[in-house]
């Protein structure tokens, strides 16, 4: 079985990127969505091992003692990380992996898998992304702040990515991660595996 391949995205809050995300996977039956472990509490409807896996600080700090993660950061307070398994899992399914982390954990991911596939999301302005997260209502003005300071920090490294996707309209944004998908998937360093077989029933004469 071939590996899989790794997609990451990140953005800042607000940026629309859980919808895309949502929107790629429904389209896109051969990606697995990375589910992270994190130290913050659940919020709204999520589940846990569904949206991530809750975990307390204690036990986050174990299992990076124990070099478990393939990479992990602090967000806002907030432990966030990627298990190692995620990778094995995708691999069992068939499947390619997609993985929604900032910025540090990106940088991480690079390192250790360097052919993963990194996609930035923003939005198109400051007043597009201050408009968005104050209508969603979930933060006070402080968290307000804070996720805007966060967002310039992040938006700085945006030359760190393969892709930069500027996110005007949800269903252009949506089909052009599709296309992103399906374009890395049969890049020629990724394919060797199907083509040797093939060239092989071409040479037997
Ligand atoms: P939220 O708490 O809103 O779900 O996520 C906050 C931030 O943590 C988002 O930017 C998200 O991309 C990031 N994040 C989620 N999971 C991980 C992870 O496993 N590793 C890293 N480095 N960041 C993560």
């Amino acid at each position: 079985m071939s590996k899989p391949c790794v997609f990451i995205i990140s953005a800042p809050s607000g940026s629309g990127k859980s919808t895309l995300v949502n929107g790629l996977m429904e389209i896109d039956k051969r990606l697995r969505f990375s589910i992270s472990y994190t130290t913050r509490q659940l919020r709204g409807k999520e589940k846990h091992g569904e949206n991530y896996y809750f975990v307390s600080r204690e036990a986050f700090e174990e299992r990076i003692a124990a070099r478990e993660f393939l990479e992990h950061a602090e967000v806002f307070g907030n432990y966030y990380g990627t298990h190692q398994s995620e990778i094995e899992f995708a691999e069992r399914e068939g499947k390619d992996l997609l993985l929604d982390i900032d910025v540090q954990g990106a940088a991480q991911l690079k390192e250790r898998i360097p052919d993963a596939v990194s996609i930035f999301v923003l939005a198109p302005s400051r007043e597009i992304l201050e408009r968005r997260l104050r209508s969603r209502g979930e933060d006070s003005e402080e968290v307000v702040r804070r996720r805007l300071l966060k967002a310039a920090d992040e938006i700085r490294n945006y030359n760190r990515y393969d892709y930069v996707l500027v996110n005007h309209e949800i269903a252009d944004s949506v089909s052009t991660l599709v296309s992103i998908v399906r374009a890395e998937r049969v890049k020629r360093i990724r394919v060797e595996d199907q083509i040797r077989p093939i060239l092989a029933g071409f040479e037997k004469g």
